[in-house]
């Protein structure tokens, strides 16, 4: 089956009892399916069939959305802000007949006022495995920005690690504990912020195809971390030719980048929005490093010019340009290669793009140290051994030993860095 054929719609108040076996299922109980598991389970159901029918409870059908394949439900999402949840919780529970069987003091609020709040997302078992989940917890993402929150978040049980990658994957990030239903949750967040955006202007936007789509750079896209638009100079021009150079004055030889689509380019873009930077990429500017990409990667908006041909026009350097960036000192034919060089250092540190954040923070050059050498499996390797205390699995020793590596290799190929 294609997920082609899904559809996600606002539920109804028919939906009700569809619902309230959804939101039982997101809390651990698969059993609400089949019909088995305990007998209190059972006994609930209909209880939280009646709660879902009411519009002024948390398991509302008013705050529901039915995931819909050929029409058929196949899952639901409940979710909502968390304006008002101590009030709409005290009312939801004390609607259940009977015990709770757990302490409703004890219970610390699952969401807060400036959140879209993913409370459950279930997908019933024979439609598992198509993304419909995934599918459902998009469209709440998208839901929360639309809203206007400033964090879309979710609850996970540290027994669910499965369900945790999804999230991850999905962009959300751990955000600390809450006790609620008599167990530890873990609470993962997601900044609705508006993304990093960078506008790279160029010549060439054939060259970016590749690099924009894969690996870090493409996950931080496709996760709403970075919005990067690359611009054809030549859709600037006025001329019919599209022509983007000319001769240089003075009869030197080369060719010479024109004002003209530059600052029509230039200027549209910053009618709509303010750019903390307008790079130029040339070879005689300011060296990139590590602590350039780490304050780069603090802007909101930024424009990257390349440079082509004998480079443009000195006029645009003077008027539009707020920082030239060089990326080394040699000379390449564009400055293609250095806007991708700059996007990708300055990308892969935005908080959030790399999973483990800490796999960034002890990169080379971060703590002015480069990095200790990594192993991985298999601990001998035709008689090549990896080094005792890695296999030690004493995290001490292991950090010292990274450490002391890292210190040792910076004296070595690069005791400038131990300068600074
Ligand atoms: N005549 C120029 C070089 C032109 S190379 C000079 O001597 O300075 C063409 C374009 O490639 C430049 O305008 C610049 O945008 C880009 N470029 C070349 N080398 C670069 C480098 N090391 N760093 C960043 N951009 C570079």
């Amino acid at each position: 089956m294609s997920i082609e054929n899904l559809q996600i719609r606002p539920a109804t108040i028919a939906d009700a009892a569809f619902i309230a076996k959804n939101v039982m299922a997101a809390m651990g109980h698969d059993e609400v399916y089949s019909g088995g598991g305990e007998e209190w389970l059972q006994q609930l159901i209909p209880h939280m069939e009646i709660i879902c029918q009411r519009e002024d409870v948390l398991y509302s059908w008013k705050r529901s959305y039915i995931a819909e394949v050929n029409g058929i439900p196949a899952g639901s999402l409940t979710a909502y802000e968390g304006t008002d949840y101590k009030e709409t919780q005290t009312r939801t529970f004390s609607l259940f007949d009977g015990p709770l069987n757990f302490d409703l003091d004890l219970m610390q609020d699952e969401t807060r006022e400036g959140e879209f709040y993913l409370d459950s997302a279930a997908v019933l078992p024979e439609f598992r495995g198509q993304g419909i989940g995934r599918a459902l917890l998009q469209f709440g993402i998208t839901k929360g920005k639309e809203l206007g929150v400033d964090y879309v978040t979710l609850l996970v049980s540290p027994q669910n690690p499965k369900a945790k990658r999804l999230y991850r994957s999905l962009g959300f990030r751990d955000a600390g504990e809450v006790f609620a239903f008599g167990e530890y949750f873990q609470r993962m967040k997601m900044d609705t912020a508006e993304p990093m955006r960078i506008d790279i202007l160029t010549v060439l936007p054939e060259m970016f195809g590749g690099f924009l789509n894969c690996s870090i750079v493409e996950r931080a896209q496709r996760m709403g971390l970075v919005d990067i638009h690359v611009h054809n100079l030549r859709d600037w021009t006025l001329d019919k030719h599209k022509k983007v150079d000319d001769y240089p004055y003075g009869g030197c030889a080369g060719m010479v980048m024109t004002c003209e689509p530059i600052d029509r380019c230039i200027s549209a873009l910053k009618a709509e929005r303010d750019y903390d930077q307008i790079i130029f990429t040339s070879p005689d500017g300011e060296q990139f490093d590590q602590p350039m990409a780490n304050e780069l990667s603090m802007c909101k908006n930024m424009i990257i010019l390349c440079g082509h041909f004998k480079g443009i026009d000195w006029r645009i350097r003077e008027h539009l340009i707020t920082k030239e960036v060089s990326i080394g000192d040699y000379v390449l034919t564009g400055g293609e290669l250095a806007a991708a060089v700059m996007t990708d250092a300055i990308v892969r540190i935005i908080p959030g793009v790399i999973g483990d954040e800490q796999s960034a923070l002890s990169d080379s050059f971060q703590d002015n140290l480069l990095a200790p050498p990594v192993y991985t499996r298999p601990a001998d390797y035709k008689g090549w051994k990896v080094p005792e205390v890695l296999l030690s699995g004493h995290e001490k020793n292991i950090r010292n030993w990274e450490l002391e590596q890292a210190l040792e290799r910076t004296k070595r190929l690069r005791p400038d860095l131990l300068e600074g």
